[in-house]
This record gives C-alpha cells, sequence and structure tokens, in this order.
C-alpha cells in the first residue's frame, strides 16, 4: 500500500523564530491526533532545519528541506550538500521545484546530480515534474513531464527509487491561485504512474506515492485527494496557515 503524503514547502518564508512558532504550534496540534493516516512533512529554509529535530515529534511530523547542492563537498560558496541536510535530521528533500527550474536554470542532468546525492546520503525525494501553460495549450504537457522524469529519475536503480515520491505541479496552478481540475489531476497521475510502470515494472509503480500540488486549499482538497491515482498533495501557500494545513491533512 502506498502511503499518502502531505508535504508543506514553505519557500522562502519564516525567519528562525517565526518558524519555531509555526512549527510547534502544528507539532501541538497533532500530538493528540490518533487518527489521522497521512504522512506530514514540513519543508523548511535550511535554517531551521537543525532546530526542527529537537522539536518536532517526529513520529507526526517530518522534516526536510527544499534544494540540496549537485556535489559532495568542497568549494562551492553558499551551497548546503545532502550529506549536510541529512546530519540536521531532515529525511526529505524537494528537488526540481519549477521555482527552482525556473530562477535557478536548473535543468534535468543538474536535478538528477542533486537527486543521486540526496540519496546517497540517506535522504527521500520529493521530485517535482510539471508543465507550464503554453505546453498545455500545445498539448504537449504529457511529453514534458515524461522527459523530466526521464532525465530526473530513471536512471536510479530499483532499489533507489523507491526512495522517491513524485510531485506533479502544474506550474500555472503554483501560486496562481488556479488548479488542475481533479480530473486533469488523476489523468498525469495515472500517466505518471504508467511511465513507472514500464520502467520499474508494476509493484514499484502501485507503491510510488504521487502528489498533487498547486493552489492546494480545504476548499479544493478533497475533491483532488478522492482521485485513486493521486495520493496527497504539495502544499505552498496554504502550508503557512495553521487551519489551512491542518484541514488539508484532513482532507487526505
Ligand atoms: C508549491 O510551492 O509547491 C506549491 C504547490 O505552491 P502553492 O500551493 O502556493 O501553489
Amino acid at each position: 500500500m502506498r502511503k499518502k503524503i502531505v508535504a508543506g514547502n514553505w519557500k522562502m518564508n519564516m525567519d528562525l523564530e517565526e518558524g519555531i512558532k509555526f512549527a510547534g504550534s502544528l507539532n501541538e496540534y497533532f500530538k493528540n491526533k490518533t487518527d489521522v493516516k497521512v504522512e506530514i512533512i514540513l519543508c523548511t529554509p535550511f535554517i531551521h532545519l537543525a532546530v526542527m529535530k529537537e522539536m518536532l515529534n517526529q513520529k507526526k511530523l517530518a522534516f526536510g528541506a527544499q534544494n540540496c547542492a549537485s556535489e559532495d563537498s568542497g568549494a562551492f560558496t553558499g551551497e548546503v550538500s545532502a550529506r549536510m541536510i541529512k546530519s540536521t535530521g531532515a529525511r526529505f528533500v524537494i528537488i526540481g521545484h519549477s521555482e527552482r527550474r525556473t530562477y535557478y536554470h536548473e535543468d534535468d542532468l543538474l536535478l538528477n546530480k542533486k537527486t543521486i546525492q540526496a540519496i546517497n546520503s540517506g535522504l527521500e525525494v520529493i521530485f517535482c515534474c510539471g508543465e507550464v501553460i503554453k505546453e498545455r495549450d500545445q498539448e504537449i504537457h504529457f511529453a514534458v513531464v515524461k522527459k523530466q522524469l526521464e532525465d530526473g529519475l530513471f536512471n536510479l536503480a530499483p532499489e533507489d527509487f523507491e526512495k522517491i515520491v513524485i510531485a506533479y505541479e502544474p506550474v500555472w496552478a503554483i501560486g496562481t491561485g488556479l488548479t488542475a481540475t481533479p480530473e486533469q489531476a488523476q489523468e498525469m497521475h495515472k500517466y505518471i504512474r504508467t511511465l513507472v510502470k514500464g520502467k520499474y515494472g508494476n509493484e514499484t509503480a502501485e507503491n510510488v506515492s504521487i502528489l498533487y500540488g498547486g493552489s492546494c486549499k480545504p476548499s479544493n482538497a478533497s475533491e483532488i485527494f478522492s482521485k485513486p491515482d493521486v495520493d496527497g498533495g504539495l502544499i505552498g501557500g496554504a502550508s503557512l496557515k495553521k487551519e489551512d494545513f491542518c484541514a488539508i491533512v484532513e482532507a487526505v
């Protein structure tokens, strides 16, 4: 049975004090909940990671980073390696978010190197893929996602692929208030699962969690998450509001 997951992507929000306060309030909220059968992950800026280990009940709330370096160590000023992230107690890292692809020109080759670094360091990877609006209008969105997965992930050994969670995030829906319809999400998630099946076989395809991301909010979460190939969400803006984030977790 594949896991249901809700991952919050805080992006570049919350200073140290705000992050501690916010994560503390989530920790408190989920502390006594026994009916939540969802893996909840907080993907925070790097500055919060070491503190999260101390403050979160990790049986309820896992945490991770939003990026990692493509190299292991050395003269790469300003970078943070996957091994450093792992040393904080983090379990996860997001790789290939569209904001990294767009603003920092991260291409599939680089994202593949980052993924390999992350896995070799013992992290699990939330690997993002998704088309821009022009590509959907041109009806090449399936081809775009296929290439992102083939070039970013499909050289992984089968045992390494087990450390991957895929997040389908149509770029036109991220932070825009536009959301893929549940049918559009299901269609793409099913396609992604078929690609994984073609490469790694049926068991792996059935086990991989595929999250939807793009303007998820409490009002649309239940409908999207009710689709059979949607195994949860990667949540940006709504992960910064306790009530919204908790409501989305409960929708899953
Ligand atoms: C994201 O940043 O991954 C995301 C899905 O953002 P939002 O929920 O704000 O669209």
